[in-house]
């Protein structure tokens, strides 16, 4: 019985400096981050703009697990490119919106591909809202769309995810850090931040 929990602490103590190497989900909820070279994102907003975030990673409403960050905005509001790239993606012909499983498949969304091969998805676009099209080339701070509350969505906002390979080499949800009017850092839900250009 000794030798298996002294297995399991081996694991255990394992698997925590594989996610030390990266990050653990507690320091980015906490909203620490040492040593780090990540890419630094601007927000996906104008300069300036003020905007409540409302679920952050492995937040408990919708986001269970994932790293992906949902902002709260009015209808409309513009969307910037938080990082240049090319589009890869775009949809802005729907109208539906809500809570049903139906609505999975509603959302208008734009794409972006970076230079190092990770994708990042802005969702839940108003109609017509896609204001670049799939080829174009995209620079940071760009206005390219406008939100909205399209696809598996309860209320307008602009959930925003970037995919690309961790350092183990899967392709996986990456968590972002940004350049905000509180400094250089990941954010936290449950707060305000101010778009910084
Ligand atoms: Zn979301």
């Amino acid at each position: 019985m000794k030798y298996f929990f002294f297995i399991f602490l081996s694991l255990l103590n394992f698997y925590y400096c594989i996610a030390q190497e990266q990050y653990s989900i507690h320091d980015l909820k906490s909203g620490k981050f040492k040593e780090d070279s990540s890419y630094i994102y601007l927000l996906p907003f104008e300069n300036n703009k003020k905007v409540f975030l409302i679920q952050a990673y492995d937040s408990k409403m919708s986001h269970k697990g994932e790293l992906a960050l949902d902002f709260k905005v009015k209808k409309k509001t513009k969307i910037c490119a938080a990082r240049d790239g090319v589009v890869t993606g775009a949809r802005a012909d729907s109208d539906e919106g809500g809570l049903k499983p139906g609505n999975m498949s509603d959302g208008n969304y734009i794409s972006i591909k970076h230079y190092d091969g990770s994708v990042a998805h802005y969702w839940h676009l108003v109609k017509n809202g896609a204001l670049v099209n799939v080829g174009d080339t995209v620079v940071k701070g760009q206005v390219i769309g406008l939100s909205g509350n399209t696809g598996y969505s309860a209320f307008p906002h602009l959930h925003f995810e970037v995919i690309g390979y961790d350092g183990t080499g899967a392709y996986t949800q990456l968590p972002t850090r940004f350049y905000t009017n509180k400094g250089i850092i990941y954010l936290r839900p449950g707060k305000f931040y101010k778009a910084v250009h």
